[in-house]
This record gives C-alpha cells, sequence and structure tokens, in this order.
C-alpha cells in the first residue's frame, strides 16, 4: 500500500484527496518507480482543483512530474536502483501521476536524473524549468543573441518566468521582467532581470504594431499580453509562447508577422520527443545556476499540496513548490 492523491469524480462531484492504493503488478514495458519528490505545477493545480478539464480518467493520481528510484522494470533499459526523472507524456492527466509515494508509468517516458542534480533539484526544475529551457532553445536556434537586445518575460514570479531569468541571465541576455507584483522586483533582480515592468502595461487590448523593443520574447500568460509581445518584438526577432496563465484566447493581427518578419514558437514540453528532452535536461545540467534555483524552493508535503493548489491558480506563489514523498 502507499499514499496518494488521488482526484475523484462522481456524484459527489470533482474532489481531491489522499488515499492508500495497492501496489499492481506491473505489464510489459513498464517500470514502478518510488518517488522522492514531485511538483506542483499550474497544471497540477488545475487538476487538483478542478478548475479545468486537465484530469481525463478517474479515479486518477495527479502529479506530471517526479523524480525517484526504480523499484522493479519490465522495459529494457530500466532496473532496479535506477535514478530516474519524468516529465509530462500525459502522467498526472490520462495516466496516474507523481503525487505519490509510488508511480507505475511507461519505461520510455523515464528520463535518467542528472548526476548534477538531487532529487529535490530535480523537481524545484520540473516541468517548468525544462520548458524555460525549451523557450530558451527555441530562441537561440532562431538566432536570437545576447546583443540583439532586451528578452521580455512574462509571468515573470512563476516558475518558468524565474528560470527562464535565470538561464537567459547565465547565457548573458538582458531580461525584461514582467509581473504583477513588482514588489518582487528585487527578487526578480537577483535571479538575472536588468528590468521589470508591470504586467498591465501588456494586459489590456493594444495596437496591430508598437516600437520595436524585443529582441525575443519567452511568454507564459498568452492573450492580450501574447498579442502585445508580438507587436512589440523587433524585426525578423522571436516569440516563444508557452502558456496561458492569462487566457487562453490570442487576438493579435498579422502586421509583425508580415510587416517586421517577426516568428512565433509554439512550446509544447508535454509530447516533446525524448531527444529533445534530454538534450534540454543536459543543458540545465550545466548552465543552471544552482545557487539561484535553491533559492526558488519552497517544500512542502504531500498533506499541503491540495491547499496550495488554489494559492497557485490565484498567482499566490513564488518561486517553484517541491513535495517530499
Ligand atoms: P506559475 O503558476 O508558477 O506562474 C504563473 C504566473 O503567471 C504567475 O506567477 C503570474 O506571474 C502570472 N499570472 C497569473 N495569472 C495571471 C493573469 N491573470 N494575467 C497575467 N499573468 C498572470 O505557472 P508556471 O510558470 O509553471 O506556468 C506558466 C504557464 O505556462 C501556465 O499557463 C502553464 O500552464 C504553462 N506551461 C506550459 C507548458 C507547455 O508545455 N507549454 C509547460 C509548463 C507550463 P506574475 O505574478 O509575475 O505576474
Amino acid at each position: 500500500m502507499y499514499k496518494s492523491i488521488v482526484v475523484t469524480n462522481d456524484d459527489n462531484g470533482y474532489m481531491s484527496n489522499i488515499a492508500e492504493i495497492a501496489s499492481k503488478p506491473l505489464q510489459e514495458g513498464e517500470v514502478s518507480v518510488e518517488v522522492k519528490y514531485s511538483t506542483v505545477n499550474y497544471k497540477d493545480a488545475l487538476a487538483i482543483t478542478g478548475r479545468a478539464p486537465v484530469v481525463r480518467n478517474f479515479p486518477l493520481t495527479p502529479g506530471i512530474d517526479f523524480s525517484g528510484v526504480v523499484i522493479e522494470s519490465k522495459h529494457p533499459v530500466w532496473k532496479a536502483g535506477d535514478e530516474v526523472l519524468l516529465n509530462g507524456w500525459g502522467v498526472g492527466e490520462k495516466y496516474s501521476g507523481g503525487l505519490a509515494e509510488q508511480a507505475i508509468v511507461s519505461g520510455d517516458w523515464l528520463i535518467r536524473k542528472p548526476a548534477e542534480f538531487s532529487f529535490k533539484e530535480t523537481m524545484a526544475i520540473g516541468t517548468a524549468g525544462y520548458t524555460a529551457m525549451l523557450c530558451v532553445m527555441a530562441l537561440q536556434q532562431h538566432g536570437v543573441k545576447p546583443n540583439d537586445g532586451k528578452i521580455l518575460v512574462t509571468g515573470a514570479n512563476g516558475g518558468v518566468g524565474n528560470i527562464a531569468i535565470i538561464i537567459l541571465s547565465h547565457l548573458g541576455y538582458q531580461v525584461t521582467a514582467s509581473t504583477g507584483r513588482t514588489q518582487e522586483s528585487e527578487y526578480l533582480t537577483r535571479l538575472g532581470a536588468s528590468e521589470v515592468i508591470n504586467r498591465t502595461e501588456l494586459s489590456s487590448p493594444g495596437k496591430p504594431l508598437g516600437k520595436e523593443i524585443w529582441a525575443g520574447v519567452i511568454d507564459t500568460v498568452g492573450s492580450h499580453t501574447l498579442a502585445n509581445a508580438c507587436a512589440s518584438t523587433k524585426y525578423r526577432g522571436a516569440v516563444a509562447a508557452c502558456g496561458l496563465a492569462g487566457g487562453m484566447d490570442f487576438s493579435a493581427t498579422v502586421a509583425p508577422f508580415i510587416l517586421r518578419g517577426i516568428t512565433l514558437y509554439g512550446i509544447d514540453s508535454v509530447m516533446a520527443p525524448l531527444d529533445l528532452r534530454k538534450q534540454a535536461w543536459e543543458r540545465l545540467a550545466t548552465e543552471l545556476d544552482k545557487i539561484k534555483l535553491d533559492a526558488l524552493i519552497t517544500e512542502i508535503s504531500l498533506a499541503d499540496t491540495l491547499g496550495v493548489a488554489a494559492d497557485i491558480l490565484d498567482g499566490k506563489v513564488r518561486g517553484r513548490i517541491v513535495v517530499k514523498l
């Protein structure tokens, strides 16, 4: 038996509780993992609260990320004792996930935990940090260089935003952080932002084209913020869009695309191919400042997780929450 958060949706309504679950025998290709740490991402908070239809099978254990040790394997790559991590692949949405003491998943979805990070640090990074790296990689592959000008990071006090700032500043980029919590400006500066702006500057409907400001953008907010970011991206600049914290809509015009040749990259971490994931984690292992990473972490227990979920969706949480199992 092991402890798990379980989401149910039946005659009693949508509920998340902690329950004791019996281990199941493994199918061919599956691996069971003793979860050491998980985390609460924005999507996990949606799954726990039911504020958006993230969970597609009930009952289900939420948690799109975990790090831990292989207990038993029916997959050729993995053996008992291996240290692994998992991000996405529909885990915590379609399949039971990491907010439990044990997880059973396909061995195809696991990545070896980088030796540079502890189990806890791996989850302080989690999907948020790995997505931040995918965004940075998209801007770099586009050819955006540090001396091309400012990079805008929106939702700066969130997990993706925080880690994007740390990575970009390490690589020598000049980062403008957009946040609704300007009282955290000093914290954002310590992470590496050279300028902090109030998110209200970007959150209302704007003009099709604005002043050319950004060489690149990492956007976690969507909606008008993304449209305004595109409208102020410099000639042939790039925008990496990964989030919808401000809304799923995108009311923009084609003007920035056809008059300034900007490129909008969509960033998906959930089904990203294994090679890309490995590249992102290898780069995190060498390019992420661990001292700054440690400053982002708040550690909680499985029981605390249920209460924290609503705070995340209300934008009250700064940095990264890790859950110790
Ligand atoms: P967090 O909850 O950690 O942070 C979200 C941040 O967004 C908040 O801290 C806040 O930043 C800002 N925000 C919240 N509400 C609003 C609002 N109404 N308007 C404008 N800004 C708002 O989430 P993550 O950083 O983990 O994720 C950010 C987004 O990226 C989410 O939408 C998430 O679903 C998405 N995501 C997508 C992935 C993908 O594969 N495409 C992977 C990971 C995340 P501040 O206080 O600084 O304003």
